[in-house]
């Protein structure tokens, strides 16, 4: 199916992956107008006839999804060129592109042409767009040319829109409200904490959401662990997953996986990032999948990644450690899990091979949205996959993919598959013999 055919650029581990990811995408085919209209058709209901054009300032780039240093100017009738700004310290890395018109957007079009003059070390074109009403419905919509020879300059080209209010952002965007918006809700249940671990820089809550069922009868030293974390704020997608793993959780399914285990996510190493359109970085700069220190936390560190790691690092000597890390992002494709085995598996647990059999098993829609588990080839220390890799011996998974998962609720389903596999590898409890 051509949308699983469309990749984005590479995101996080190994060099070699980008480069391949890279290549990719130049090989990838141009999608036909037709096909990149149909996903943004607009509601039924007449479009109003527009009161005035749209005019600079009717957007807004400081909303939940932002992008920071964006300048919009006006080149024709509902035609204006956006020009992107870049991360802090970093010249040549664009934001993405995120905005809400906040009035007068009913009966008008938009086209909107985006450049970014700071050159071509990322994509700002790599991942589709969403647009919505409301910033929860989120319909899909695709760039223009999308290719690499277009990374600093391409078109977005919206229908007449229904109503006044519009939130655009990439991927299917998911910010820091958002979710924090869900963990207050999550936290009404018996089964969730919610942790401030700390504060980032632009004085947003490190968020830690612990699931576990407080009423278990397995102590909390016997229980398996999961600490499941995602870095680059510009990979929505990802998040999208991890909210998906805390809903089945708490759903009916997950009662007996509430009991025996005990979840951690961290939906934002950079909690900054999405209101500011930062692809990887936090207020530093600090590319957050290049923050991790395994010889130990040190306040040299990304300002975030240091609170988190000192954590992560606590937990490690509490009475529940950690079993497994899962470092959530988004690359092209579907999701794409790659794992660095620790201690327990083929000796408290059954060999990798049959995590990756019950992650396939449970992927049961004609259109797989997860590939086979894999065995990493490698891994780096400064990563939050390898770093704790390496730092303490246990499990980590790099978790990529998903970039071409173009709805909330696949990208929702992709994390429940997750973590359904996971809770039925890790049979029990750590204190069971293995049959
Ligand atoms: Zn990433």
């Amino acid at each position: 199916m051509i949308a699983r055919l469309t990749a984005g650029s590479a995101c996080a581990a190994a060099v070699l992956l980008a480069a391949a990811g890279a290549a990719f995408l130049a090989a990838r085919p141009r999608a036909p107008a037709a096909e990149r209209a149909a996903p943004a058709a607009p509601a039924a209901a007449p479009a109003p006839a527009p009161a005035r054009e749209l005019a600079p300032e009717d957007f807004v780039f400081d909303g939940p999804i932002g992008s920071q240093g964006a300048r919009i100017e006006k080149t024709g009738p509902n035609q204006f060129l956006l020009t992107l700004g870049h991360a802090p310290n970093q010249p040549t890395w664009c934001n993405k592109v995120g905005f809400q018109i906040k009035r007068h957007a009913a009966g008008n079009s938009l086209r909107l042409q985006v450049a970014f003059e700071g050159g071509k070390q990322y994509y700002f074109n790599d991942y589709f767009q969403s647009w919505s009403y409301d910033g929860k419905d989120w319909k899909t919509i695709r760039w223009n040319k999308a290719s690499k020879d277009a990374k600093v300059e391409d078109t977005l080209v919206f229908p007449t829109f229904a109503q006044d209010t519009v939130y655009v952002g990439q991927q299917v965007p998911l910010s820091y409200e958002d979710v924090a918006a869900m963990a207050a809700e999550w936290k009404k249940t018996p089964y969730v904490k919610v942790h401030a671990v700390g504060q980032s820089l632009g004085k947003r809550d490190l968020l830690r959401i612990e699931v576990a069922d407080p009423a278990s009868p397995h102590p909390p030293r016997s229980r398996w662990v999961h600490y499941v974390s995602n870095q680059h704020p510009g990979e929505h997608n990802s998040r999208w997953r991890m909210v998906g793993m805390i809903q089945w959780l708490l759903g009916e399914q997950g009662a007996d996986c509430r009991r025996r285990t005990i979840c951690h996510f961290v939906p934002f190493v950079s909690p900054d990032g999405p209101s500011n359109g930062w692809y990887r970085v936090g207020a530093q700069g600090v590319d957050m999948n290049r923050s991790y220190r395994a010889e130990g936390s040190d306040p040299a560190q990304a300002h975030e990644a240091y609170l988190l790691q000192k954590d992560l690092e606590a937990l490690m000597k509490s009475e529940a450690p950690v079993t497994t890390v899962w470092a959530m992002h988004t690359w092209g494709g579907i999701v794409e899990p790659i794992c660095q085995p620790g201690p327990e598996m083929d000796a408290k647990v059954g060999p990798w091979t049959d995590l990756r059999d019950a992650i396939v098993r449970n992927d049961r829609a004609a259109s797989p949205l997860i590939k086979p588990l894999k065995l990493a080839t490698g891994g780096g220390s400064n990563t939050w996959s390898g770093g704790p890799h390496k730092q303490f011996g246990v499990t980590a998974f790099l978790c990529e993919g998903g970039g071409s998962i173009y709805t909330k609720e696949e990208n929702l389903r992709s994390g429940a598959i997750l973590m359904k596999g996971l809770a039925e590898y890790y049979k029990g409890t750590k204190e069971d013999k293995r049959e």
